[in-house]
C-alpha cells in the first residue's frame, strides 16, 4: 500500500501524522511512504530523516494526495484538501464529525473511506488513540489557565498554590476521564483547590482513590456545576459522551457568575464544546472574553507542543495503521472490533451511529 503524510494546514499545528521510525515500520512491512515536503519540520523531523528511514520526499500536498491509498495525518481536512481527497481513499486523522457538517458532507460525496482516530474504542470503552492527545491537552489546560490568570494577561492577578498565609486558586474540572485527570495532576502540583466532576461514579471512586484528598469529587449535575463554576479563578471543560456532540453543561448564566479576570479552558472544544459560550478559537489568536471571563478554546491545543505529541501520538497510532495497511479497511475492521468503532464514513455514507445521530443524517 501506498501511504501518504501530508503537511498539516491547520493555523499552528506543528504535529505531523507519522515520525521517522513509523516510516521505518511501513516500510519494513513493506509499504512505500510518501511524505511532503517538510511535512516534519514543525516536530523536528527533516526530510532527510525521513528519508534515511525509507520515505519518499514529494513536493505538493496535491501529489501526495494523488498517489496515496492511505492518508495518515493528524488533524481533520480543511477546506483545501477536500478537492484532493480521492474515491476510496482511506483517510486516518482525527475527524471529530459530530462537530463538522460539512466535512461529513464531503467525505460522504467523496466516498472516502474515514477512519477517526477519537472513535477507536476498546471493549473496556477507552479510547486508545485520544489518550495521549488528551493527557497532554489536559496538563495544558492547567498551564493556561494559570498563564492567563496573571494580571498581565489580563486575568484577576492570582497566583495557582496562592502562598503561605493567602488562599490558592479554586479549580473546576468539568470531565474527570482523561483531560480532566491530568488538568487535576498539574492543578494538584501548583498547590490549587481543586474540585472534578464526572456523572460516572466509578470513576469518581478512582480519582478520589488517586488523589487521596488532595482533590474534591463532586457528582456532575446542574446545581453542583452552578456552585462550583461561581466561585472557581478556573473552569477546565474535559467531558466527552465518545462520538457525540458535548452536552452544554455550563450555561451562559453561570459564566455571569464568575468574578471578572477568570478563566475557562474549554478542552472539548473539538466535540462543539461544553460551556455555552465556548467557540473554536486558534493558537495565533487563542482567547477572547465573555463578562469579563477569558475564555481559551482551542481545538488542537497538544499542535503547539509537537517535540511532545507527534511521537506519542505515532506510539499509538501505528499498530491500527499496520492492520489497515496489511489487509485493507475492509478485512481489518472484520478483525478488530475496535478498528470497526473508528470507521466513520464508508461507501458515501455515515457508518458511526453517534456522528449520524448528532447530524441528523442517515445511518
Ligand atoms: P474521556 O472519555 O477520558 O473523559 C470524558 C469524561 O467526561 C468521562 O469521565 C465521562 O464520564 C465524563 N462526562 C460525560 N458526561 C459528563 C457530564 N455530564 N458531566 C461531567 N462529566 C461527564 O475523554 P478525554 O480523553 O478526557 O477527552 C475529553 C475531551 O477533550 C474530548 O472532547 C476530546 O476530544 C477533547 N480533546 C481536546 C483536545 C484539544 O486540543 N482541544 C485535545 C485532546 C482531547
Amino acid at each position: 500500500m501506498i501511504i501518504g503524510v501530508p503537511k498539516e494546514i491547520k493555523i499552528s499545528e506543528n504535529r505531523v501524522g507519522l515520525t521517522e521510525a513509523g516510516v521505518r515500520q511501513y516500510v519494513s512491512e513493506g509499504h512505500t511512504v510518501i511524505v511532503e515536503k517538510d511535512a516534519g519540520v514543525g516536530s523536528g523531523i527533516s526530510n532527510e530523516q525521513y528519508e534515511k528511514a525509507g520515505a519518499k520526499i514529494i513536493d505538493t500536498k496535491k501529489e501526495v494526495y494523488a498517489k496515496a491509498d492511505m492518508i495518515q495525518k493528524v488533524k481533520e481536512p480543511l477546506p483545501d484538501e477536500y478537492e484532493l481527497m480521492k474515491e476510496n481513499q482511506i483517510l486516518y486523522t482525527y475527524l471529530h464529525l459530530a462537530a463538522e457538517a460539512k466535512l461529513t458532507k464531503v467525505l460522504c460525496e467523496r466516498k472516502v473511506k474515514a477512519i477517526a482516530y477519537e472513535t477507536i474504542q476498546l471493549d473496556n470503552g477507552s479510547l486508545p488513540l485520544l489518550t495521549p492527545m488528551s493527557e497532554v491537552a489536559g496538563r495544558m489546560a492547567t498551564q493556561i489557565g494559570a498563564f492567563y490568570l496573571q494580571k498581565d494577561h489580563g486575568g484577576k492577578g492570582i497566583l495557582m498554590g496562592g502562598v503561605t498565609g493567602v488562599k490558592p486558586a479554586k479549580v473546576t474540572i468539568i470531565g474527570g476521564g482523561v483531560v480532566g485527570t491530568n488538568a487535576a495532576k498539574m492543578a494538584v502540583g501548583l498547590g490549587a483547590s481543586v474540585t472534578i466532576l464526572d456523572v460516572n461514579t466509578a470513576r469518581l471512586e478512582y480519582l478520589d482513590d488517586i488523589f487521596q484528598g488532595r482533590c474534591m469529587t463532586l457528582f456532575s449535575n446542574a446545581k453542583n456545576i452552578e456552585d462550583s463554576v461561581k466561585e472557581s479563578d478556573l473552569v477546565v471543560g474535559g467531558v466527552l459522551i465518545t462520538g457525540h456532540k458535548a452536552p452544554t453543561l455550563v450555561s451562559k448564566e453561570m459564566i455571569s457568575s464568575m468574578a471578572k479576570g477568570s478563566v475557562v479552558v474549554d478542552v472539548a472544544v473539538d466535540q462543539g464544546g461544553c460551556i455555552e459560550t465556548c467557540r473554536p478559537t486558534s493558537h495565533t489568536s487563542p482567547t477572547y472574553e465573555v463578562d469579563g471571563v477569558i475564555h481559551y478554546c482551542v481545538p488542537n491545543m497538544p499542535g503547539v507542543v509537537p517535540r511532545t505529541s507527534t511521537y506519542a501520538l505515532t506510539n499509538v497510532t501505528l499498530r491500527y495503521g499496520s492492520m489497515i495497511a496489511a489487509m485493507g479497511v475492509e478485512d481489518a475492521v472484520a478483525k478488530s472490533p475496535a478498528l470497526l468503532k473508528g470507521l466513520n464514513v464508508y461507501g458515501g455514507h455515515v457508518v458511526y451511529e453517534p456522528v449520524a445521530r448528532d447530524l441528523h443524517m442517515e445511518y
